[in-house]
């Protein structure tokens, strides 16, 4: 029988992705994948879409998100896979986390001003669109502007970690992400932790209630791999994977790179049963 894979981590351009719902469902069909997940950044309007467009084709649809959280001055993403999206108190919520990168958004612009560039919000509004704001929109409002030259410029001058114009989300704890994902009886897993280095915080998140630990990634060494099921098996959670798919903009699209068997979206299930 021939190998049935899946990829539970894709993002569209209702956050900070490339591609279209349209456009990830045509990679997907393509590559033959048994199971996707479009896990967007504090928003599931790519979701609904992208369900209507596979209706009659032989693959499964999982409802994420991802969420934007912080823990001891790092940026941690929480997954939520089986969410009820349609529950208006989630939708409530989920608002408040889009509301939040707004917010930061301007901050931003507003520590570009200050130095000496001379970026206006409305730019980034309108290369975002109706997308939660993130720091790739900003990114390609400073090249549009012409205040750098690459992409990556933008991040190594002013907006990577490091660098004078970047703001971190600071509002919400992983605590409140995985609450919020539990509401709708959803299934919260520790996105790529190998990017995170503080393996020593998933004790933490698993007295949170965290149910899973991301393993594949395109970002983990085959080590990491290894040493987050194990971890995973250790803590009596599931593990999961994804490519983290963000569109072609470095040449690649990722989307069914981590040749993820379909078995991992059955234990995915059975915990949503649980619940
Ligand atoms: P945000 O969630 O708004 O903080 O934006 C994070 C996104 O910005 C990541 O998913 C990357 O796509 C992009 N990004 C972050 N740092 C860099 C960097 N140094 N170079 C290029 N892209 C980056
Ligand atoms: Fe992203
Ligand atoms: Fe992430
Ligand atoms: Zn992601």
């Amino acid at each position: 029988m021939k190998k049935e894979y899946i990829d539970l981590h894709i993002h569209t351009k209702a956050s900070d992705g490339i591609f279209s719902p349209a456009q990830v469902v045509e990679v997907v069909l393509k590559l033959e994948l048994k199971a996707f997940s479009i896990t967007d950044h504090d928003t599931i309007n790519g979701f609904a879409e992208a369900e209507k467009l596979i209706r009659g084709n032989n693959v499964e649809i999982i409802p994420g998100v991802e969420l934007s959280c912080h823990y001891r001055g790092s940026d941690v993403h929480i997954l939520g896979y089986y969410i009820d999206y349609a529950n208006p108190e989630f939708e409530k919520k989920i608002f408040k986390f889009r509301q939040e990168r707004y917010e930061r958004g301007e901050e931003m612009v507003s520590r570009l001003n200050e130095l000496g560039i001379n970026l206006s919000m409305e730019t980034v509004k309108d290369i975002a669109g109706k997308s939660a704001v993130g720091r790739p929109h900003v990114a390609d409002a400073l090249l549009k502007e012409e205040f750098v030259q690459t992409y990556d410029e933008a991040f190594a001058r002013y907006i990577g970690y490091h660098a004078p114009a970047y703001v971190p989300k600071q509002t919400f704890t992983p605590e409140q992400g995985i609450d919020l994902i539990h509401l709708t009886r959803g299934v919260a897993v520790l996105a790529h932790p190998g990017t995170l280095k503080h393996d020593e915080f998933v004790p933490d998140f698993i007295a949170m209630g965290l149910d899973g630990i991301e393993a594949y990634h395109s970002q983990h060494s085959r080590n990491d791999v290894t040493r987050y099921k194990n971890m995973a098996d250790k803590f009596g959670v599931i593990y999961t994977g994804g490519s983290d798919c963000h569109g072609p903009r470095k040449g690649n699209v990722l989307i069914g790179n981590q040749r993820i068997p379909y078995k991992i979206l059955e234990n995915l299930k059975k915990v949503k049963e649980s619940k």
